[in-house]
């Protein structure tokens, strides 16, 4: 089935880090996605080019008309750009979603969840779930920043599910020295779930080196679901936010950034102990 192009409306925008913005869209009725997914925004020139990227959901679902997207800027990226410096509260954008079943999370089984960078964002509407309904105690977020500033959602991401690594400069008085995400950090995340609970899943989400290394310290697998980037650049024309409801967006899903998401089994907590 066809997931149809619809219009959403800008109602408030938040800036989360110098380079990352949350923008909050309304629909016109009730959007039913599930943790992880993604909506497609699509923009529209003039001249009839029209550029679309995914977006993941940052916020939990609630079944209401409006869902949160969180988009890091790109000096050199179209669509980012656009939306960063040109949409404001009130305009209209196109979207197509909710997409995507392989990547979610509902809250019912134990799960570890590994970001870097805007990789958060999902797995943010999954923490945002799970403190919803109540289940925190299932899930456990290991979130990787170059600095404290370069944390998203700073004023609400913190608590006792969530763990965050700095690479670059850790704040005064961190226990932790400022470096990569390793083994131990994931570590000390699974080891605090839910004690004999049958089975973890792990989601891992950011560029490809960070999902590369974040796999590792999971147990060596890789992520599965990579996204590979496709390179077609124009420039959209300021304004193209006003598009037509409704209208089909033929063109391009086009996207350079080399990044990856995936989930995977991680066996029990006592396996996981044994194996190490
Ligand atoms: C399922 C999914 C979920 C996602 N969720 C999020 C999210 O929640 N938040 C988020 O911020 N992003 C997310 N992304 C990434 C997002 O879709 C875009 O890729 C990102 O915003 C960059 O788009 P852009 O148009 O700004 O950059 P682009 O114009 O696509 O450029 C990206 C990079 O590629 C380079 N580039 C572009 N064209 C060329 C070329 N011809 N030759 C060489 N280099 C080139 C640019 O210089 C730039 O560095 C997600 C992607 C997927 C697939």
């Amino acid at each position: 089935m066809s997931i149809e192009w619809q219009a959403a409306r800008v109602v408030a925008i938040r800036t989360e880090t110098p380079t990352a913005k949350t923008f909050r869209l309304a629909l016109d009725a009730p959007t039913a996605h599930v943790a992880g997914q993604h909506y497609v925004v699509g923009l529209r020139a003039p001249d009839g080019y029209t550029a679309s990227r995914s977006y993941s959901v940052a916020s939990a679902p609630d079944g209401g008309t409006e869902f949160e997207l969180t988009v890091e800027r790109l000096d050199d990226g179209e669509v980012s750009t656009f939306l960063h410096d040109v949409v404001v509260p009130g305009d209209e954008l196109e979207v197509r979603g909710p997409i995507g079943g392989w990547f979610t999370w509902d809250a019912s089984t134990p799960a570890v969840l590994v970001g870097g960078g805007s990789g958060v964002v999902p797995l943010m509407a999954m923490l945002r779930l799970a403190r919803a309904v109540g289940q925190s105690e299932l899930v456990r977020l290991v979130v990787s920043v170059r600095t404290p500033a370069d944390l998203y959602y700073a004023d609400e991401i913190v608590g006792p599910e969530v763990t965050v690594v700095h690479t670059r400069a850790a704040p005064a008085g961190s226990s932790r020295p400022p470096g990569h995400l390793g083994a131990p950090d994931v570590a000390g995340a699974l080891g605090e779930l839910v004690a004999g609970s049958s089975g973890v899943t792990g989601y891992v989400c950011g560029s490809t080196g960070f999902a590369d290394a974040a796999s590792a310290a999971h147990g060596g697998r890789p992520a599965v679901g990579a996204h590979p980037g496709r390179a077609v650049r124009r420039d959209l024309v300021p304004g193209l936010a006003r598009s037509s409801p409704g209208a089909r967006v033929a063109g391009r899903s086009d996207r350079r950034v080399p990044e990856r998401c995936g989930s995977m089994a991680l066996g029990s907590v006592a396996e996981r102990t044994a194996r190490r």
